[in-house]
């Protein structure tokens, strides 16, 4: 019996999914893209059949309702649902898949509409659900988090036996041309960015102010750009699961007319997540934005340049000190040449198709909630290599370092 592969939302990731999963057809059987509104699914499923020739279903689901999801779920009988709507629905999704024993991925982390703050509890809290209902979740299947969860994995078997720094590094020296626009969703991007910074070190989280802390990485194939402290939700699961270390951080690039575009909206209050009243309406301001703002999937034709995203190591092997950079480049273009979609949603998408096809075929499968680094690292790392993520790692002087420049900003 084949496969029958369900996928939630048919935004920019989606877009991805839908057109990697018809590419690995003989895995993923019958494909359904189900969103809030059936005409993107639709469209999503016009473009796939006209480059790759096959035919997926579309449908029309509201997420936030359990009810609705596990009628779909249901009708298409699914083996697997892929869950690329927004963060906010991933406890519905979840129990619509507990309800019907149906194995569940995603690529973001649980976030309260009402609380710009995301963490796994309430997700690793359906860990038992999940194991008495015989199925498995994986959490986070996207590039950061996710190919940063594995690649943290695989230096871990291959390269350390004691990994003690972790510095994620996420840089898009992408340009398509808009004063200012976000790569993937406004709303979920400008409350992360917008987010106090969080480190891990020695135990214990510290937190920063937004933007707080800026460094200046050399990018290998970039070139050195202004990088950003920020908090990231892989730094959370991996604290829990790599023993021995001692500090983990994440950085992201922003150039300097975007933090300033930022702080502006910040200032005049674009970026609250509260209701205000204008002229007898309610409107959250975050909202309104996210309509003025250009649709991201609208970037991918008109974006250049490349990503670099990695994880820069240092710990010992054999009782030496050690320092690894495993990283992917994406350039904009060739992703929206075979996709129509930028890098942002490609480096996204192509995971979530990996992580699915992993489970489908039972290499990475055990019940129960999971994040990324808890599997063995290599067949997703071959994967990588031959659904069009190919990586890089670069070993380095024990004492090296990318970082060019460190500053309090
Ligand atoms: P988009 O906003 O482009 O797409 C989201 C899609 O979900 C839209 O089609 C939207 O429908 C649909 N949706 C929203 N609410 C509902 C609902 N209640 N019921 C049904 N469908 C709904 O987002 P992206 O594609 O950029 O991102 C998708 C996910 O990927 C997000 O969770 C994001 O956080 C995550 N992500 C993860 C990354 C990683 O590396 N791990 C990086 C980038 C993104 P409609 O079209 O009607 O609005």
């Amino acid at each position: 019996m084949p496969n029958k592969t369900l996928i939630i939302g048919a935004g920019g990731v989606g877009n991805v999914v839908a057109f990697k999963c018809a590419m690995n057809a003989d895995t993923f059987g019958k494909i359904t893209l189900a969103s809030r509104t059936k005409s993107k699914c639709d469209a999503i499923a016009e473009n796939v059949k006209a480059k790759t020739g096959v035919a997926i279903h579309t449908a029309q689901v509201d997420a936030d309702s359990v009810e609705e999801l596990v009628s779909l779920i249901r009708k298409v009988d699914a083996d697997i649902v892929i869950n690329v709507a927004l963060p906010y629905q991933d406890l519905t999704i979840m129990d619509a898949c507990a309800a019907t024993q149906t194995d569940y991925l995603d690529t973001a982390n649980y976030e309260h509409p009402d609380e710009a703050k995301f963490e796994y509890k309430e997700q690793w809290a359906r860990d038992q659900l999940f194991r008495e209902q015989h199925i498995m979740g994986l959490l986070g299947s996207g590039f950061d988090p996710g190919v940063t969860n594995v690649f943290v994995a695989y230096a871990q078997k291959h390269y350390f036996d004691e990994i003690h720094t972790i510095d994620i590094l996420d840089c898009n020296a992408g340009d398509h041309g808009y004063p200012f626009a976000t790569n993937f969703n406004p709303e979920i991007n400008l409350r992360e960015v917008s987010a106090k910074g969080r480190y891990w070190e020695e135990g214990q989280w510290i937190e920063t102010e937004p933007m707080q802390i800026k460094q200046v990485w050399d990018y290998p194939e970039i070139g050195p750009k202004d990088s950003y402290l920020l908090y990231h939700e892989e730094m959370e699961s991996l604290v829990k699961n790599i023993p021995h270390l001692k500090r983990i951080r994440f950085f992201m690039t922003f150039g300097e007319s975007y933090l300033t575009h930022m702080k502006v909206l910040e200032n005049v209050g674009m970026l609250g997540i509260e209701p205000v009243e204008h002229q007898g309406q309610q409107i959250v301001p975050i909202e309104f934005l996210k309509t003025l703002l250009p649709d991201p999937a609208s970037l991918g034709p008109r974006t250049k340049g490349k990503t670099n995203i990695g994880v820069f190591v240092k710990g010992i092997k054999d009782g030496k000190a050690k320092t690894v950079y495993i990283y992917q480049v994406s350039d904009h273009e060739k992703c929206y040449e075979e996709v129509m979609s930028q890098a942002v949603s490609y480096t996204t998408g192509v995971p979530a198709m990996i992580g699915a096809k992993l489970m489908l075929e039972k290499k990475w499968y055990e019940e129960g909630v999971h994040n990324m680094e808890e599997f063995d690292p290599d067949p997703f790392m071959e994967e990588l290599n031959t659904q069009g993520l190919p990586w890089q790692v670069m070993e380095l002087e024990a004492d090296a370092t990318l970082e060019v420049e460190s500053t309090l900003a």
